[in-house]
């Protein structure tokens, strides 16, 4: 007997965000962040991040501009 779940496809919806500078569109920005230590891990792991934002291709502070750049089909 076959499963008639079998075959059916499921349409897996990836949505890729870019964090872009809002005076320039460069993706050389960082946000200032808090890390935690975790000891399993051996790593810091990001805990909580602000708003504060600095653009390195132009060099100043700035807001983040999302970017939604998944290809739309
Ligand atoms: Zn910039």
């Amino acid at each position: 007997m076959t499963n008639p779940a079998v075959g059916v496809m499921m349409r897996v919806m990836i949505m890729i965000i870019e964090q872009t500078c809002s005076h320039c569109s460069g993706t050389k920005v960082f946000l200032d962040a808090l890390a935690k230590w975790n000891t399993f891990k051996q790593e810091w792991v990001l805990h909580q991040e602000y708003d504060h934002a600095y653009c390195r291709d132009c060099d100043t502070e700035c807001d983040i501009t999302e970017r939604n750049i998944s290809n739309g089909t």
